[in-house]
């Protein structure tokens, strides 16, 4: 069964901003899947759906299962029940998240204690193994959120989230405020714990590069909509997607020494999800848009190779050469 199963996801926050609107997203055990997009395309909002932690009053609809099981019709207990056993998400900025006046030991065990029973010298010990899997001394138990650097408040975050063997693991750019050096190091460490552990990762980032390099498969968001998805490398290198071709080429593409001296940025801004424009949300920032764009909106369609893309000029694959058969 598939881990995770998204389908036909649509969020709206209360004043009518239609944050995501339909999107499908598959995932299996073990396997890694990158959501990239410029700010405020929708990512974070897709990750709080997935543990349904949107504010009150936001419109949800569709289906989100989680081992086969929607999450958007569970009852609360179940919720808070797979938020910790089932799924655990590692969000950007861990100060905010972290409680500045408890102990980062006290804050790891305490879920060990709550939802798994365990004893005080039980979730003691644990607490040592996950700050040690997360690349920390165990002695680390006992230092205070402000005594540690970034990279390590982050550690201690993916070691919280570890803390009751999530089979789901959502990391919303869990680097972005990181130094390029401790970015590449935590990186390393989700991967290593993904692999190791068979869990399933959504990654988000704005920096597909980093997806590319991180994930198997990426999916591009655009004003709430998954726009391109396929395998990762292939969609980093070779985009089908207009704003996929522009997302790409301002991020180095490894081993290119060239695409570092041509970043082609994309003019203009996304649009406002309260007032998004007719046809095709990109048209108004696209260099290929035909007349039809304006006019008629454009959806995912299969591009063969296990990857789709939602725009007029990606070339309907001919029968039989492996189409409607994406890969997972
Ligand atoms: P991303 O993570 O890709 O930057 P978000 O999911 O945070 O995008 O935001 C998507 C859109 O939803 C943005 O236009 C943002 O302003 C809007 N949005 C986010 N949170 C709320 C909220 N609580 N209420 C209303 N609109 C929101
Ligand atoms: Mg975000």
């Amino acid at each position: 069964m598939t881990l995770l199963e998204v389908r036909d996801l649509h969020v709206t926050y209360p004043g009518g901003v239609a944050a995501v609107r339909g999107v499908d997203l598959s995932l299996a055990a073990g396997r890694k899947v990158g959501v990239a997009g410029e700010s405020g395309s929708g990512k974070s909002t897709l990750a709080l759906a997935l543990l349904r932690l949107l504010p009150p009053g936001t419109r949800v609809s569709g289906e989100i299962l989680l081992n086969g099981e929607d999450v958007l019709t569970m009852r609360w207990g179940r919720v808070r029940a797979v938020r910790w056993a089932g799924a655990s998400i590692v969000f950007q900025g861990a100060m905010h998240s972290l409680n500045p006046v408890h102990r980062v030991g006290d804050q790891i065990a305490e879920p060990v204690l709550l939802h798994q029973g365990a004893t005080a010298a039980r979730a003691r010990l644990r607490t040592g193994e996950l700050l040690e899997q997360a690349g920390l001394p165990a002695a680390l138990a006992s230092a205070y959120p402000h005594e540690l650097s970034g990279g390590q408040r982050q550690r201690v975050m993916i070691a919280m989230a570890l803390a009751c063997d999530p089979r789901l693991i959502i990391a919303d750019e869990p680097t972005t405020a990181l130094d390029v050096m401790i970015q590449a190091q935590i990186l390393g460490l989700i991967q290593h714990l993904v692999t190791d552990q068979e869990v399933g990762l959504v990654m988000i980032s704005h920096d597909l590069a980093i997806l590319a390099d991180t994930c198997d498969r990426l999916v591009i968001m655009y004003a709430g909509r998954v726009i391109e998805e396929g395998p990762a490398r292939e969609v980093h290198e070779n985009a089908l997607h207009p704003y996929g071709k522009a997302l790409s080429a301002s991020f180095p593409h490894i081993g290119d020494p060239a695409s570092r001296f041509a970043p082609r940025g994309l003019a203009g801004d996304p649009p406002d999800p309260a007032d998004l424009p007719a046809g095709c949300a990109f048209q108004p920032r696209c260099g290929e848009a035909l007349d039809v764009c304006a006019r008629e909106d454009q959806f995912l369609r299969e591009a063969g190779q296990g990857r789709r893309a939602a725009c007029v000029h990606v070339p309907v694959p001919a029968e039989g050469s492996g189409a409607g058969r994406a890969a997972s």
